[in-house]
């Protein structure tokens, strides 16, 4: 296999070109390299916003828990430049101090005392990546949480693979807030050339994000369907939409605007790595599997966009599939655990969804009909999830919304 790959760098290209033997057994990507999933979570903070673990402690929780890409998403800061914590004086964190100091040493902790408190400095994305990163195995990949506030209500969107850190946009009403925040990541994107994507941060958190605020959304391809944080209400805040319930109604209203269908992500928000329980935000709850290439910011960004990934808070799937107009879905079966496939779909002109078929089982099909703007597919196991938030009991896994071709 690696052999093939090598024939794909720029070096053998370029040497098979001059030999005039580009037309020959050069394999395209594509039959070379199997798709692979990757497990990975798309937001959570550090010490440098308002998480209480350092990222090397996070990073190193993540990877050998089987993730294979991590993005700490601090608020309105990119991991560079000088940034020191004060330890705070409860037991629990000078404990975690003393076992980050002992796991990494004097010589890479740099720390001092000030006024009777210990003092740290945190490190650069650019120091802890090259600790973690490792080809095929896991990837970090730089992000922001995008902070905003419109009249008090918060409005947070985050940026992944981002380069430069991105100011608050601000605007004149949240959707305008929202749509700004979008544009600057979009603008980042064309500047730069470098692949990255936007996406809408649990919007029933504090009330703040309604539908109608997101249904006229321009550019804007993904939202948080499940997130982790314990005060995200995704089964409703006082306007009643689940978050599910909201993703679904925006679909219908991007398929009338004729945009491209909103995906669903599944993320932790963690920020407290040192209490569980349902009050705190944890790490672990949800993440997305993504179906790529390779574990390249590029690859992985194209198969998010491309829609080839599912969020989940415990499910795994052992097989996705849109052929001739049929969805399969198959989950990879614990032992003593019973799985529930709920086809959920919206027929054109319809200003709802329904749920068009269920099944108890281990895999399931839907044949996709042509009067259907889009039909999805939502996984509940019978396995209770470890350390869950909101009375959500049970593991899950939503597919992405898909259209007859
Ligand atoms: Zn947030
Ligand atoms: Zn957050």
């Amino acid at each position: 296999m690696k052999k093939k790959l090598d024939l794909l760098q720029p070096a053998t290209v370029l040497i098979c070109l001059w030999l005039g033997l580009f037309a020959c057994q050069v394999p395209t990507q594509e039959e070379s390299v199997p798709k692979k999933w990757y497990k990975g979570n798309l937001h959570t903070h550090s010490y440098w916003s308002d998480g209480d673990e350092f990222p090397e402690v996070i990073m190193d929780w993540y990877k050998s828990h089987g993730y294979h890409f991590l993005a700490l998403s601090d608020h309105n800061i990119l991991a560079e430049g000088d940034m020191w914590v004060k330890i705070r004086e409860d037991s629990i964190y000078q404990k975690a101090f003393d076992r980050y100091l002992k796991t990494y040493g004097e010589d890479w902790v740099v720390h001092e005392m000030d006024s009777g408190q210990i003092k740290v400095k945190l490190k650069t994305i650019e120091e802890y990546q090259p600790l973690f990163q490792e080809k095929e195995r896991f990837l970090v990949l730089p992000s922001e949480e995008i902070t905003d506030l419109y009249e008090g209500k918060h409005v947070h969107l985050n940026a992944t693979n981002i380069q430069e850190k991105i100011e608050p946009q601000g605007g004149e009403s949240i959707a305008v807030t929202m749509q700004n925040n979008i544009d600057a990541v979009w603008a980042q994107r064309e500047r730069t050339g470098v692949p990255m994507i936007v996406h809408v941060n649990h919007p029933n958190f504090l009330d703040a994000i309604r539908l109608e605020d997101m249904l006229h959304l321009k550019g804007e391809r993904f939202f948080e369907v499940y997130n982790g944080h314990n005060r995200v209400q995704n089964q409703g805040g006082i306007y009643g939409l689940s978050t599910e319930a909201m993703w679904d109604l925006i679909n219908i209203s991007y398929v009338k605007e004729g945009k491209p269908l909103l995906l669903g992500l599944a993320t932790d928000d963690a920020h407290n790595y040192h209490q569980i329980g349902n009050q705190w935000s944890n790490a672990g709850r949800g993440w997305v599997q993504v179906r790529a290439d390779s574990l390249t910011p590029a690859s992985l960004i194209a198969a998010l966009e491309a829609g080839d990934f599912y969020a989940s808070t415990g499910v795994r799937l052992d097989h996705l599939k849109l052929e001739d107009n049929v969805l399969e879905v198959g989950v990879a079966a614990e032992e003593g655990v019973n799985y529930t496939f709920s086809f959920i779909a919206c027929v054109r002109g319809a200003d709802k969804v329904e749920v068009v078929s269920t099944v108890e089982g281990e895999v399931a099909s839907l044949e996709l009909k042509e009067d259907w703007i889009f039909a999805r597919c939502k996984i509940t196991s019978s396995k209770l999830q470890e350390n869950p938030i909101e009375g959500i009991l049970y593991e899950m896994a939503w597919t992405q919304p898909v259209q007859f071709q």
